[in-house]
């Protein structure tokens, strides 16, 4: 079991939900999902400061102002935060204001970064490269373990597929498996997983019924006015009816929640 602020994870644990936006664009915008998702359940909250985009021109976030915004409303909630460091230069930024590092799925492979990532006093959430086979997502597990106190949380966010209609293919099968290899917390990533909002709920609850030991979901207060994966991001009502849809699941598979 891993302790994220005051939230455990894993196994022995209720499972967790993590939500918030894709990116912090104001304090306004960040406290007001926070609240939302913070009321329908959520146990903790992510969202993104350092943004790996596709293209240059797109939003790249608020970098240290996103982090002071996250905490800022972490503490106000009492709740936990997880963001991502995209550079070793970032990573004691990073830690400093978040519970948990994220390492995002472009960063997979990156030995420096997960070397500093493990080395900062803070868990780890290990996203899966977008093309990364199981066995690479478990190198990459161990390159953080052996360097840092064994706190990693891997987190299953689809792959890169010939499949066009989908941002990505999740693999629920991975989620089974990541939890056989090794006895870490798998969560799963339904909004980069799909990539649409109208699937986010039947993929999540499917990850559920295979055994993810958390769900980590992008909301946004108003999808379409996003700065950044608005398409895939779930609005407050959404989410609240997730929740309740999770909640189900989670009591089907006698998991508590
Ligand atoms: C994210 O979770 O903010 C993110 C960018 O995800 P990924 O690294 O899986 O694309
Ligand atoms: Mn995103």
């Amino acid at each position: 079991m891993i302790w994220v602020s005051d939230v455990p994870l894993g196994r022995d644990a209720p499972l967790a939900v993590i939500a918030g936006p894709c990116s912090v664009e104001s304090l306004e915008q960040y406290r007001e999902t926070a609240v939302a998702v913070a009321n329908a359940g959520a146990s903790l909250l992510r969202g993104g400061a350092f943004k790996p985009r596709s293209s240059p021109y797109s939003f790249q976030g608020l970098g240290l102002s996103g982090l002071k915004i996250m905490r800022r409303v972490a503490d106000e909630l009492g709740l936990g935060v997880v963001t991502e460091a995209m550079g070793v230069e970032d990573v004691e930024l990073v830690a400093e204001f978040t519970d948990m590092v994220q390492i995002g799925a472009r960063n997979m492979e990156n030995a420096p970064l997960l070397e500093a990532a493990a080395r900062c006093d803070r868990p780890v959430l290990l996203k899966r490269g977008i093309t990364a086979t199981i066995e690479e997502v478990m190198v990459a597990v161990e390159t953080v373990q052996a360097l840092g106190d064994g706190r990693v949380v891997v987190c299953e966010r689809g792959s890169r597929t010939f499949e066009p209609s989908l941002r990505n293919s999740v693999d629920i099968s991975a989620v089974a498996e990541l939890r056989l290899r090794c006895n870490l917390p798998v969560v799963l990533d339904p909004s980069h997983g799909t990539g649409r909002t109208d699937l986010v709920r039947a993929v999540a609850l499917a990850g559920v019924a295979a055994g993810a030991d958390g769900l980590m979901v992008e909301v946004h207060p108003n999808p379409p006015m996003a700065l950044s994966d608005g398409f895939q991001s779930l609005a407050p009502a959404d989410f609240r009816d997730l929740m309740t849809s999770v909640q189900g699941m989670a009591a089907a598979v006698d998991r508590p929640c």
